[in-house]
């Protein structure tokens, strides 16, 4: 599933091939994906100049003077660029068809994934109540330290929810609790100030680097083999459970925190 770093790299990957370009056709091959496509999607794209490639949380914005097209991967999409002419195969649902003679595709074969349109000068509901990037000055140990007093929910639930910050995930959010050394059934609210600041540091090193490795798939956006693969992650808690800590060595523990599966060392993280 593409998380925050795998969309920041289409981001970057997109950006020069789709930014400063019009926008010459959008060809629907089904009408709705997670959600119906709005009709302005066909009707307000076409003619229309892409002046910028933005993210927002884990969507991608295609800004332009008419309104933005809002783009979701959902669990299993991808958007790439490739010569108008390239054969569509089965899960390619959306291709939006540029003056650069290429289109700007969407594959998505789990159709979990979502177009949707947010008119200029308008913040579309679904980014709407967002917390900050964890990438910004916004987010660091202070503001967290500041938003979780008096918070009874486990740390790691307070870290994944999209309204304290966008985009840390399961995965991202047992590497950085296992970095800082915080245990992820801690209540929100006791934990101290400079551990947060451990804490959201963890998280901007381990989206960054996540990132920057990212940077080797970019080659891809242009090559109509070998669709942009979600990074591999070197990982030292997530999905480890009863394998040894990389620390102390002790058997890494596993427990189910809503419904997602957790796992900490019970030594190292307290
Ligand atoms: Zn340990």
């Amino acid at each position: 599933m593409p998380e925050l770093p795998e969309v920041e790299t289409t981001r970057r990957g997109l950006a020069p091939h789709v930014e400063q370009r019009r926008v010459q056709s959008v060809l629907l091959r089904r009408p709705a994906l997670r959600w119906p496509i709005p009709a302005e999607v066909s009707a307000l794209l076409p003619g229309q100049r892409i002046d910028a490639v933005r993210r927002r949380a884990k969507y991608l914005l295609l800004d332009t003077d008419a309104g933005s097209a809002l783009l979701h991967l959902g669990m299993s999409g991808s958007l790439r660029v490739l010569p108008a002419q390239t054969a569509a195969t089965t899960h390619d649902h959306v291709d939006i068809a540029l003056d650069s003679g290429h289109v700007l595709r969407f594959n998505d074969p789990r159709r979990f994934g979502s177009l949707l349109w947010q008119p200029p000068g308008e913040t579309h509901e679904l980014l709407q109540g967002l917390g900050p990037e964890p990438l910004s000055d916004d987010f660091d140990g202070d503001y967290l330290f500041a938003r979780s007093r008096g918070r009874s929910a486990p740390v790691k639930t307070f870290l994944m929810d999209q309204r304290i910050v966008v985009g840390v995930g399961n995965i991202y959010a047992a590497e950085a609790l296992f970095a800082a050394g915080i245990s992820p059934l801690r209540a929100a609210g006791r934990v101290s100030r400079e551990r947060y600041g451990l804490l959201a540091d963890a998280v901007k090193a381990i989206l960054a680097h996540a990132i920057t490795r990212g940077g080797t798939t970019l080659r891809d956006f242009l090559s109509p083999d070998g669709a942009p693969g979600y990074f591999e992650q070197e990982l030292s808690a997530y999905g480890r459970g009863g394998e040894p800590c990389p620390r102390c060595g002790r058997p890494l523990k596993q427990a189910w925190l809503g419904q997602r599966a957790t796992v900490w060392c019970g030594h190292c993280q307290r």
